[in-house]
């Protein structure tokens, strides 16, 4: 193939294909090669769907390192045996249950779309594929999201900055419902971590156990 302008999206992605062949690849078989019979990772990180966050890339992790879930705002729902697909709950079984991880962290992000619309219900009403999924995901903040909007409103930085951080709050939360992780956790099998990106800065945070207050990593 020869150096062509791309005109198309995946062909900037074929482009960068070729150069993870190059440099993560073919200097890394061995590795590749080990990760074929199976993977290991210790640690298991929910994170937001939003392309500025790829926990891959803040924590700067080789392949096979890190089990991820992505979705809208980070968000893990509570336990639930309701009908439906419960893709997030189906995720955390296998790396809690099958590959046995020892480590859950929860990543929020600053300036996060989920967040946002939950603290302003700006979507509530609207139909599915119209908005209202989202606007069913995110009501998994509705609690937290009350006092916050009741105290620093919808609008400002900084009430967005508190439903980011709370959200994270709430995800674990969410995770202690889950009878595999309330017993893992309490006999010390596994833990669960907060933390924040913030995209500003680029400065990722970590959120203390006993507070819940988020602290810069020096
Ligand atoms: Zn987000």
């Amino acid at each position: 193939m020869t150096d062509k302008p791309s005109n198309s999206k995946a062909d900037k992605l074929v482009e960068g294909y070729r150069r993870f062949r190059e440099v993560g690849w073919n200097p890394h078989r061995d590795r590749w090669k080990s990760l074929r019979e199976g993977q290991q990772p210790d640690v298991m990180i929910i994170a937001c769907s939003d392309s500025r966050v790829d926990p891959s890339q803040i924590f700067d992790v080789a392949p096979g390192e890190i089990f991820v879930v992505r979705n809208v705002a980070a968000l893990v729902p509570p336990f639930e045996t309701s009908p439906g697909h419960h893709g997030v709950s189906a995720a955390l079984e296998f790396a809690v249950q099958v590959l046995e991880v020892k480590e859950i962290m929860v990543m929020g992000h600053g300036e996060c779309g989920g967040c946002k619309a939950a603290l302003t219900r700006e979507l509530h009403g609207t139909q599915p594929g119209e908005g209202g999924f989202i606007a069913d995901w995110i009501g998994l903040l509705d609690e937290a999201r009350d006092p916050i909007a009741q105290e620093l409103g919808t609008d400002a930085r900084e009430a967005e900055l508190a439903m980011e951080q709370a959200a994270v709050q709430v995800s674990i939360d969410n995770l202690r419902t889950f009878p595999c992780i309330q017993r893992k956790t309490s006999d010390g099998r596994l833990k669960l971590r907060g933390a924040f990106f913030a995209i500003s800065d680029g400065v990722l945070h970590l959120m203390d156990e006993q507070s819940g207050a988020f602290a810069p990593v020096s």
